[in-house]
């Protein structure tokens, strides 16, 4: 990674505002997973124990904009990290006015904002309302960019350098994940981002090789730029979940109930084509698990690559776990993003389970990106057997896209 990182500045005496990404799920007060926590822990305690203070900002939800909902404050998150870092955690109820409690924190001192999101400003996105005339719609816009500057440069006041360890909110263009760099002298990249980052450039500028992309998940349409872009790189992509039935559909299968996006099939049949000529090897399931509808106890059958009339493929079946576990067992380097099929219902997880197996197996650089994928992984118990799990699947995706993202872009160069 070319950013500057925590590592490459001065941190004694330093007051630096974080953004973390603490989006984790809350019931009833309790956090459920606190992995994001977790993940931003090394960088938080590197910069106390260089002698700097924090205040960190985060996002949770999607709460309205229009002020606090108690459905989606940072409180419950500020008393968890104060017992993992076991350290008083100042937490200040409106994210803009916590001069005070800033200017208060001395070395090793830990300040949480609340929800950043609870200012649309962070956002700082409008939407056209309906017989909006275009002048006044994009007059809105700039009011609210305005409006974004001066909620960024608010949180910028709070302290003397900015990090950014929020992976997760990077493909974001947000006040406290992109903007506030704006108004700060320093902008580096906290020990989560940098990981994150290393491993997906990795993958995109010299994987090892062979490199297995494995896609799936609902929509092509979701993927059209990650498919476009890996069809570049990689050695194989092996294609299954909902979006396989499209490419299916496009080489003339009949697929029955099964998901299809008909408004793609042409791309499918580009790309398709272009991975002929590139010499990649796409495969797409050789047999599926059919449904004879959308429900845990529905009568299912093992099909080929035609799905019969009325019949929904929900999981790829034995023939194809051993096709694609075949080529990831070669593979050197795996990237993986969505589901093989509802593995949320048992009968059709077997495809993602195995898909699991054979990654955990090979031995390869794997990557794993998506919500979807990374609960798939988890359940498996095979979580420990992957290289690196991001916690990022909007930002991975984009990442993978080959796009810049905006909270990367605005960081330091090395
Ligand atoms: P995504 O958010 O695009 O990664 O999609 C994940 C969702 O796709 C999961 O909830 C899966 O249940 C769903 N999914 C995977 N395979 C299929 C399929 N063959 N048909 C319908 N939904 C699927």
């Amino acid at each position: 990674m070319n950013k500057k990182t925590l590592r490459d500045v001065p941190l004694a005496d330093q007051r630096v505002v974080m953004r973390v990404d603490f989006n984790v799920p809350i019931k009833n007060g309790v956090i459920t997973d606190d992995t994001r926590v977790q993940a931003a822990l090394p960088s938080i305690r590197y910069v106390l124990e260089q002698g700097g203070s924090l205040v960190l900002m985060s996002h949770l939800g999607r709460p309205a904009g229009k002020g606090y909902e108690a459905e989606f404050s940072l409180k419950p998150v500020a008393t968890h990290l104060e017992k993992l870092l076991g350290r008083p955690v100042a937490f200040a109820p409106d994210c803009l006015a916590a001069d005070a409690a800033a200017a208060a924190l001395r070395p090793g001192g830990v300040l949480m904002l609340e929800n950043t999101r609870f200012y649309k400003e962070e956002e700082g996105s409008v939407k056209k309302k309906e017989g909006e005339s275009d002048e006044a719609y994009q007059a809105r816009k700039a009011e609210m960019k305005k409006k974004q500057e001066a909620m960024a440069k608010k949180l910028a006041s709070y302290g003397h350098l900015f990090c950014n360890d929020a992976f997760g909110a990077a493909h974001r263009a947000h006040a406290s994940t992109a903007v506030i760099a704006k108004f700060l002298p320093i902008r580096v990249a906290g020990f989560l981002m940098e990981k994150e980052l290393d491993y997906l450039s990795r993958a995109l500028e010299k994987p090892d090789r062979p490199f297995v992309a494995i896609l799936g998940g609902a929509k092509v349409s979701d993927k059209l730029g990650v498919v476009r872009n890996l069809l570049t790189k990689v050695d194989a992509l092996l294609i299954g979940g909902g979006m396989a039935y499209t490419f299916l559909a496009a080489q003339g299968h009949s697929i029955g109930k099964s998901l299809c996006e008909t408004d793609q099939l042409d791309y499918a049949r580009a790309m398709l084509e272009e991975a002929r000529k590139r010499k990649v090897r796409l495969l797409l399931p050789v047999d599926n698990v059919a449904a004879d509808r959308f429900d845990a106890n529905a009568a299912t059958q093992v099909v080929g690559m035609d799905i019969p009339d009325g019949w929904m493929a929900l999981d790829i079946g034995p023939r194809t776990v051993e096709l694609f576990g075949n080529e990831i067992r070669q593979a050197k380097m795996v990237v993986w993003n969505g589901p093989m099929g509802c593995f949320e219902m048992a009968p059709f997880a077997a495809g993602t389970f195995g898909v699991c197996r054979a990654v955990a197996e090979s031995g390869a650089v794997s990557i794993i990106g998506g919500g979807d994928s990374v609960s798939a992984v988890n359940q498996s118990g095979l979580a420990d057997k992957m290289s690196h799990i991001s916690t990022g699947g909007g930002a991975s995706l984009e990442f993978l896209e080959g796009k810049t993202l905006p909270g990367v872009a605005v960081l330091d160069d090395k």
